[in-house]
């Protein structure tokens, strides 16, 4: 078997789309899993639209995933002599021409077409135009576009897809495309399919927008006599309402950058996109590389549309609550030691890092990880619900205040109370901690949940989390205290 070799090529007009990340990550799985090579191709050759900051977005999305590429980035602009040639070499050999036909008398035709019903394909005008016509429109300075000549037979154009088998079009469906702009740039379509030849692509992995362009392509292919490389069209991401997901529609959420602002760990990401138009044919949805490269094959690529579940109606989720539970998954279930180091970064742009966290106070900051993982499903979560463990300046959450807090007005009294008792515990842990906040509850005649429920609001901010009396161990007879002692703010008199 001749090398796999898959390519990304991205156009850089925007950031790195969840689509497009996805086509890299399959295009990767298929490379990692052959031994193959990845190529990174930049199509900027729209120099309208685009940008330096997109090249570098798409650069930063693939590396924060963890998607490397084995060539480029290649700039497809470093390569538009090729296009040119190629361009050439069709007119030379009488498969593209000169088309002089204006926009305005194609406008017209197509309306024409359109009014009879009948096709709308260019009609062939300038198709066979004598090389003294072409000399005349030229001399007069007309001018003109480049055109592939669609051979005019019967019968089809086809290929075997790997996800979706044989599909064939009839070459009288297909009008003379364009493959040169009138100001001598070449297309898309052109250009996308001389750099495929030269970086010698054995395999490309698309999204299934591109069907149409695939049957044009093989007949560039088959003019250019190129070898012809396999395809596989991915199923496209649609929301609820069956709508392609975009920007326009759906805002950031289709950006892998607001997914690394949320959260996420990127495998997390990796894994989800994954799921989204592939299936491993089991129930599996955890997977980690190895294990995805391992059973990843284009044959099970989905050949129906993805859904991606986001209902914007629904504060719970700021996404598709899948891609929240597996991120949600790998929180709770990752060595501890790698959490530390994501969380690190989080509580270092929350500017409440401390660096004994990596030194003496190491074993506390990895307990503390641990102790309250299992609730989270962000690593954002470890900044705003976990705020309380890291810093005092915390908020508190308004069920933990109005349920548990503010559950007695005497806890305003209460609380102050209970942390005399612990103050004066000549040894503050989890046992005599207990002990103290128990008795305590019994002298002031009630039951022992008041107390400890006002203490975890009053400490930590919340309503749920780990076993009290672990905590106001883990937390330390200092903060505990202070916490209970100033807990009166919360009261409104
Ligand atoms: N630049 C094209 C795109 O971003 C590439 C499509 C292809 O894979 O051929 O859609």
């Amino acid at each position: 078997m001749t090398e796999v070799r898959v390519r990304f090529p991205p156009s850089p007009t925007g950031y790195l789309h969840i689509g497009g990340a996805r086509t890299a990550i399959l295009n990767w799985l298929y490379a990692r899993k052959h031994n193959g090579k990845l190529i990174l191709r930049i199509e900027d050759t729209d120099a309208e639209r685009s940008t330096k900051e997109s090249i570098e977005g798409i650069i930063d999305g693939l590396t924060w995933l963890g998607i490397d590429w084995d060539e480029g980035p290649y700039f497809q602009t470093d390569f538009s002599e090729d296009h040119a040639r190629a361009a050439q070499k069709l007119l030379e050999s009488d498969q593209a021409y000169k088309c002089f036909c204006t926009k305005e008398e194609l406008e017209a035709k197509r309306e024409a077409a359109m009014a009879a019903k009948q096709d709308v394909k260019y009609d062939g005008t300038c198709r066979n135009l004598s090389p003294e016509e072409i000399n005349a429109k030229e001399s007069a300075g007309i001018p003109s576009v480049i055109r592939f000549k669609v051979p005019h037979k019967e019968g089809v154009v086809g290929y075997d897809d790997k996800v979706l088998g044989r599909i064939e079009r009839k070459y009288t469906d297909i009008e003379d495309f364009v493959i040169v702009r009138s100001n001598g740039k070449p297309l898309y379509l052109l250009c996308n399919v001389v750099d495929d030849i030269r970086d010698r692509i054995s395999h490309v992995i698309r999204g299934q927008d591109h069907l149409t362009n695939t049957t044009r392509q093989l007949l560039l292919y088959e003019a250019l006599d190129a070898p012809i490389p396999t395809f596989a069209h991915m199923p496209l991401t649609l929301d609820l309402k069956k709508a392609k997901i975009s920007k326009r529609s759906h805002g950031e959420i289709v950006a892998v950058q607001f997914y690394r602002r949320k959260g996420f760990i990127p495998w997390a990401l990796v894994n989800f996109l994954v799921l989204l138009g592939w299936n491993p044919g089991t129930e599996q949805e955890i997977f980690t590389k190895e294990e995805l490269i391992e059973a990843f094959t284009l044959e099970r690529i989905n050949k129906s549309h993805s859904i991606f579940n986001y209902r914007k109606d629904d504060p719970k989720f700021f996404t598709d609550p899948k891609a929240i539970n597996i991120n949600a998954h790998y929180l709770r279930t990752m060595p501890i030691e790698e959490i530390g180091i994501l969380v690190k970064k989080e509580l270092q742009e929350a500017e409440i890092w401390d660096d004994a966290y990596d030194a003496e106070k190491k074993e506390w900051y990895l307990q503390t990880l641990d102790m309250i993982r299992d609730r989270f499903h962000t690593l954002n979560d470890f900044t705003t619900s976990g705020r309380a463990y890291f810093a005092d300046d915390f908020e508190i959450e308004e069920k933990a205040l109005n349920k548990n807090l503010l559950k007695h007005p005497d806890l305003k009294e209460w609380l102050p109370m209970l942390a005399d008792r612990f103050d004066a515990l000549p040894e503050f842990n989890k046992e005599s901690a207990e002990q103290a906040a128990r008795d305590f509850a019994e002298e002031i005649g009630v039951k022992p949940g008041i107390p400890i429920n006002a203490s975890r609001a009053a400490i930590t901010g919340l309503v749920k989390g780990p076993s009290m009396f672990e905590l106001f161990a883990h937390m330390g007879k200092e903060k505990v205290v202070k916490r209970l002692r100033d807990s009166g703010k919360y009261f409104k008199n």
